[in-house]
């Protein structure tokens, strides 16, 4: 029997992209080539996630404006979500928007209550070009959207309003890399 071996054991490390740099600001392109190449950025993608102990990951945040990000989250009832989505398109977003803690490997460190909507439906392609689904809810769901939203070059302390937003935008100020 083959082995499968765990996402991320073959890849590299990268560093993180961080608040300031252009890149997490660019509307991801569509992947067109379902290779090697793309199989080797998820790989790494992975692994980068995993170093920085992150529950998702946009190829944005490794340099690379691409519509393409990676997962490892647990929804609310603790069951584990792993995978990728390649070219995802929001097919839905519904049930309560719930303001809850949320943070990203691109601010380090910080954390605002932002608010997210409890279900999430994307339909996308897998790194070998099959067609995929993927739904979620709870925390799985903010998840997606987070992730979801790196693709349009977007980030969570966008959608964060009023003193919240200026609060977590003066602590990335002083953190230091947020001018870089
Ligand atoms: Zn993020």
């Amino acid at each position: 029997m083959r082995h499968r071996s765990l996402p991320g054991v073959r890849g590299r490390v990268r560093p993180l992209t961080l608040l300031g740099d252009p890149v997490l600001r660019a509307p991801g392109a569509e992947v067109t080539a379902f290779g090697p190449e793309l199989a080797a950025l998820v790989e790494d993608m992975f692994a980068t996630m995993y170093a920085a102990r992150g529950v998702g990951l946009a190829a944005h945040q490794v340099g690379e404006p691409l519509r393409v990000f990676v997962f490892d989250c647990e929804d609310d009832e603790g069951v584990r979500h792993l995978g990728h989505l390649v070219n995802p398109r929001l097919v839905a977003r519904d049930g309560v928007s719930v303001r809850g803690p949320e943070g990203c490997l691109s601010l380090p460190g910080l954390e605002a209550a932002t608010p997210r909507y409890d279900r999430t439906v994307l339909e996308g392609r897998t790194v070998t070009g099959e067609p995929l689904r993927v739904e979620g809810t709870g925390w799985f769901a903010r998840c997606l959207q987070h992730e979801y939203d790196h693709l349009g070059g977007e980030l969570y302390v966008d959608r964060v309003r009023g003193w919240r937003h200026r609060r977590v935008m003066r602590q990335a100020a002083r953190a230091g890399w947020a001018d870089r």
